[in-house]
């Protein structure tokens, strides 16, 4: 079967993002793939997943995030056989919105009405700790808490230190606090997954994580989809396997909303033939109208498998306990 075609007839398969290596188990999991024991009239399953990187773009007027967001602006747009100065121009509006008080990217409430219209649940990963892009703190992060913990959402942890175990565990216990509730699940930022980040969910408590991800192979007939494995007793890594940005951005797939749309359909019909779990990340903050292809296509998802009989579609609390440990 081809492979998507990029805007201006670039061919794309096969590919692997170069660019975005895979992220490997650092250690021998203990276990192989263990079975998922998907509900009754459901042959495959989808879990969803949102790693909060920025609650606004006003929290980046000031810092150094904002010159390369604008250098990412242009090279998604204005690239060979790939020129979009029309969205250039409106992203730079967005920007100066922003400024004015009028946030494209503050789409939490519009992302949890989405999800609630689908009647699914989505795991959220937030972030304590700055750095690497993410800028949001404070009282910011408490205010997050408390609506994802109003609508009921799971809220894991956005790790921001992989070589630091006891400030992993120390980040996890923060959330813990602030949440009101134990952080059992982790997936880290920038998937910087090392043996420390382990010993710190040990020393913290935590059941799973999902960071590695398999980027060997990219299109949907051939993308690994890696099952759960046991890596230390009682910790579980769930692997990732579909990102929004390795879908959309020229660094990774570059689709546009059509071929991004026929992918999650061709990867779906996979699943459901091998009967697999496909996890997914979305950036909330891509659930805007700076990015409206993106925002377009995770609807999209979520009408493609609400409208499915055959799905199983939850979060990784909801996951959780069908997963067979031996
Ligand atoms: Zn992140």
């Amino acid at each position: 079967m081809r492979g998507p075609r990029a805007r201006g007839g670039r061919e794309l398969s096969p590919r692997t993002a170069s660019s975005r290596p895979s992220v490997e188990y650092p250690q021998a999991p203990l276990s192989e793939e263990l079975g998922i024991d998907l509900p009754a009239g459901t042959r495959w399953g989808i879990c969803l997943s949102h790693d909060v990187d920025h609650l606004s773009l006003r929290e980046h007027l000031v810092d150094a995030f904002l010159p390369r967001y604008v250098l990412a602006l242009l090279r998604q747009n204005l690239t060979r056989g790939r020129f979009r100065l029309g969205r250039v121009l409106d992203s730079f509006w967005g920007l100066l919105l922003a400024a004015c008080g009028r946030d494209r990217w503050d789409v939490v409430d519009d992302l949890l009405a989405a999800e609630r219209r689908a009647g699914v649940s989505s795991t959220w990963f937030v972030a304590v700790r700055r750095g690497l892009g993410i800028s949001y703190r404070g009282a910011a992060r408490e205010r997050l808490v408390g609506r994802l913990r109003d609508a009921d959402q799971e809220i894991g942890l956005h790790g921001q230190s992989p070589t630091d175990a006891s400030a992993l565990a120390a980040e996890a216990e923060q959330l813990s606090r602030e949440a009101g509730t134990p952080i059992v699940g982790l997936r880290m930022h920038y998937l910087r997954l090392t043996r420390s980040v382990f010993d710190g969910m040990e020393r913290a408590g935590m059941r799973y994580d999902s960071t590695v991800m398999n980027r060997s192979r990219l299109e949907p007939d051939q993308i690994e989809l890696p099952g759960p494995r046991l890596v230390r007793p009682g910790l579980l890594e769930i692997p990732l396997h579909v990102m929004d940005s390795t879908l959309f951005s020229v660094t990774g797939l570059g689709l546009d909303f059509d071929q991004a749309r026929d992918y999650m359909r061709r990867l779906a019909a996979r699943a459901a033939d091998e009967g697999k779990l496909v996890t997914i990340n979305l950036h909330p903050n891509t659930y805007s109208h700076q990015t409206p292809e993106m925002r377009a296509w995770y609807d999209a998802l979520l009408a493609d498998v609400t409208a499915r009989s055959d799905v199983f579609v939850s979060d990784f609390r909801a996951l959780l306990p069908r997963i067979a440990i031996a």
